[in-house]
């Protein structure tokens, strides 16, 4: 621990050691000053906070995770590699399974920690030939999920577009045998359009600039970017430091690795291309009826898909309606027309990598099933709250799956909290905290929960409309605590609310919500004439994703949120069934610099976290806790009778060192293996007086 000086110029590296520990400003100044000595990570208690350097630092890599390996958490100043092998070792020791949830906004390093925590465990488990097989796959999985699921955006050269949980599971002897993934709501709409400045998923860059001459001349593809639609906004979409095709490689590779064969390499290859053909197809209008000019790209594509080129064409033009036992096939307008085209080209996309998901799932399947233990420590990846000038659908999913997620939070908080009092034999004490379940009602609630309405309106005949949706709400929500309507919406408020919008009270606080385009995105549909025709395609992928049981099922297909709800709510159980760690990820600025931290961008996302939440949970009982023996090892030179001989035990020893410090019974409870200390100032004059010896 820092001496007195040390603390001023470095501040805590404990936040629940700071006096004042319900101010914001200190609690952000902390992280401060931890910043500019490059002391990135900070901990609440046992929750990680860091801050993303935005530079290379020399504080990773095989030397320092030899010195975090089976040290005790509070021993070493705060790491990720200190958090992840207090969760491995309860791994190994107890068989508890692990989960590690990373969350914060984009840009603030969330996958890049767990890359970290990944390289740690198949750092400090055995080194044999067929495990280094998975530990190997393990590791590709990135490159390839990062190929196809990330892109650059305004806020992220290097941005996740989708969410991410991957259990590692474990042998006997505590060596990773395996591995699953969950992935969550990609963000599909990319692929037929980016913000400025954005751009579409690497893989489509990937693909033009690494790929030999010869095959892109088969694919009937230009590296020229700006032939296609599909790629938005340029001239200024070249990824900063990025170098597509060196990229390109790496991702074969890892796809070889990861025992993706040459043939379905080909068919990925030829899916990425039919999406660039499909935005280039141009329709237009003819009395009212969409016509599809025949050129290279329609024929192309058909062709790549491996599907007949005029069911294609008529499916992309026309729609079967069936009435009454009989099919009519209608025109559609050149809107209806452009509308079904993209709808195809994110369609294939998406199932393309949720085909890929479980590819590399199949591949990560334990091959020895006996000597697997059935531990797992998990890794959670995901979006944290999102605030935007403009929010729609998008974060409404996101910011609903961040409630979701404060209450696994406040749950395994504070039961984790309660045990740990009760293992030690110390009283509890009631710790008050805002629960969020509320929030969770009102959007989850069975009949008349915000996504009930939103799937009531989407299923009614006739012409569902955001607006109805946004009445609907009004009429059944005005009375909820934390729902704000337009009428609702009054001077005092510091929003102004719309009349096509709502406001959320969300436990991190307010969001405006447009209702514009939810109907739209929460049916998302896809003409039925043109799922017909990808069931049959050649494209064996392709095939295999738009299942013909798919088209026979008389069920209607769950909606968007409602897909999500059910996935969001099978992720609960398996975080629940776990022994959570947490890493909270802030970024410093909105410049991706190094060396700039701008308050005011840090005290938001502290707000967002509920890191001040998090520190009053901690500092409720008892803010410090510390195993006997190395209380005792550090602090015995204080007191004559434990120094410079003692024999006794670790707990009488402490006692007796802590009794001649003259501690206040107030101050500190002594638990079955550790000592619990109430204040940080207890602790600190004993440090002082360490360090002055
Ligand atoms: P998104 O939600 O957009 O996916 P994210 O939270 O996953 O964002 P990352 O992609 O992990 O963010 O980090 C963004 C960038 O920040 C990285 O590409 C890297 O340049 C830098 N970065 C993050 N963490 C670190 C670190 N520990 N050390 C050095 N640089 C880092
Ligand atoms: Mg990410």
């Amino acid at each position: 621990m820092e001496s007195l000086h040390e603390r001023d110029r470095v501040g805590v590296q404990d936040a629940v050691l700071l006096d004042d520990f319900k101010s914001q400003p200190v609690f952000v100044e902390n992280l401060r000053k931890r910043f500019k000595e490059n002391l990135i990570y900070t901990y609440i208690g046992q929750v990680l906070v860091s801050v993303n350097p935005y530079k290379q630092l020399p504080i990773y890599g095989p030397s320092v995770i030899g010195e975090y390996q089976k040290v005790h958490l509070f021993e070493k100043p705060p790491h990720i590699y200190a958090i992840t092998d207090s969760a491995y070792r309860s791994l190994t020791e107890e068989s508890r399974n692990q989960c590690i949830l990373i969350s914060g906004e984009s840009g603030s390093g969330k996958t890049e920690a767990s890359k970290k925590v990944l390289e740690y465990v198949a750092a400090v488990s055995e080194n044999k030939i067929e495990l280094g097989k998975v530990k190997d796959k393990l590791l590709q999985s990135n490159p390839v999920l990062e190929a196809f699921g990330n892109a650059k955006t305004k806020r992220n050269n290097n941005s996740s577009r989708f969410g991410k949980y991957m259990d590692i599971q474990f042998d006997r002897m505590g060596n990773p045998s395996g591995g699953h993934i969950l992935n969550y709501l990609l963000e599909k709409s990319r692929v037929i359009q980016q913000g400025p400045g954005e751009r579409n998923f690497h893989i489509f860059y990937q693909l033009l600039e690494g790929i030999e001459d010869e095959y892109l001349y088969s694919l009937k593809l230009e590296r020229k970017q700006e032939k296609y639609n599909y790629f938005g906004f340029r001239p200024n979409n070249g990824a900063d430091a990025v170098n597509d095709a060196e990229q390109f490689k790496e991702v074969c590779a890892a796809l070889d690795i990861m025992g993706i064969t040459q043939r379905e390499q080909a068919e990925i290859v030829a899916i990425i291309a039919s999406i660039l053909h499909l935005g280039n197809v141009m329709i237009t209008e003819e009395e009212g009826e969409a016509i599809l000019i025949h050129d290279i790209h329609i024929e192309t594509a058909a062709k790549l898909l491996e599907c007949d080129l005029n069911a294609l064409k008529l499916a992309l033009t026309q729609r079967t309606i069936t009435a009454h036992g009989d099919s009519i096939r209608t025109p559609l307008n050149r809107e209806l027309a452009v509308y079904a085209r993209d709808a195809l080209a994110k369609a294939i996309y998406e199932r393309l990598f949720s085909w890929m998901v479980s590819r590399l799932n199949e591949s990560l399947l334990p091959q020895n099933n006996n000597l697997i233990s059935g531990t797992v420590m998990g890794i959670l990846d995901i979006y944290g709250f999102e605030v935007f000038e403009k929010n729609s659908f998008e974060q409404f999913s996101i910011n609903y799956c961040n409630e979701k997620l404060q209450q696994v939070f406040i749950e395994l908080t504070l039961k984790s909290e309660q045990e740990e009092y009760l293992k030690e034999g110390i009283e509890w004490e009631k710790v008050e905290y805002f629960n969020n379940n509320v929030i969770c009602n009102l959007i989850e609630e069975r009949y008349k929960g915000i996504i009930a309405l939103l799937d009531e309106e989407c299923l009614r005949p006739g012409e569902p409309s955001d607006l109805t949706f946004l009445n609907k709400m009004c009429e059944h929500l005005s009375s909820h605590k934390h729902f704000v309507s337009h009428k609702k919406a009054d001077s005092k408020m510091k929003k102004v609310i719309d009349r096509d919008e709502f406001m959320l009270i969300h436990y991190a606080g307010d969001v405006v919500y447009s209702v514009k385009g939810f109907i739209d995105k929460n049916k998302d549909l896809l003409f039925r004439d043109l799922r017909e025709v990808m069931s049959e395609t050649g494209n064996s992928i392709t095939k295999s994703v738009f299942p013909k049981s798919e088209l026979m099922s008389k069920k209607r297909p769950e909606t968007a949120i409602t897909q999500f709800k059910i996935s969001l709510s099978h992720l609960m159980d398996i975080l629940m069934s776990k022994e959570p760690s947490y890493i909270r990820c802030i970024k410093p600025n909105d410049f991706q610099k190094p060396g700039i931290f701008s308050e005011n961008i840090v005290t938001h996302q502290v707000e967002y976290l509920g890191l001040m939440e998090n520190l009053r949970v901690r500092r409720a009982g008892f803010a410090y806790r510390r195993l006997y023996e190395p209380f005792l090892k550090r602090y015995k030179s204080l007191c004559p009778t434990t120094w410079p001989y003692y024999n006794g035990t670790a707990k009488d020893g402490v006692q007796k060192l802590i009794t001649h410090l003259g501690y206040n019974k107030e101050e500190y409870r002594m638990g079955k293996t550790k000592i619990f200390i109430r204040y940080a100032r207890t602790l600190f004059k004993t440090e002082d007086a360490f360090q002055a010896k």
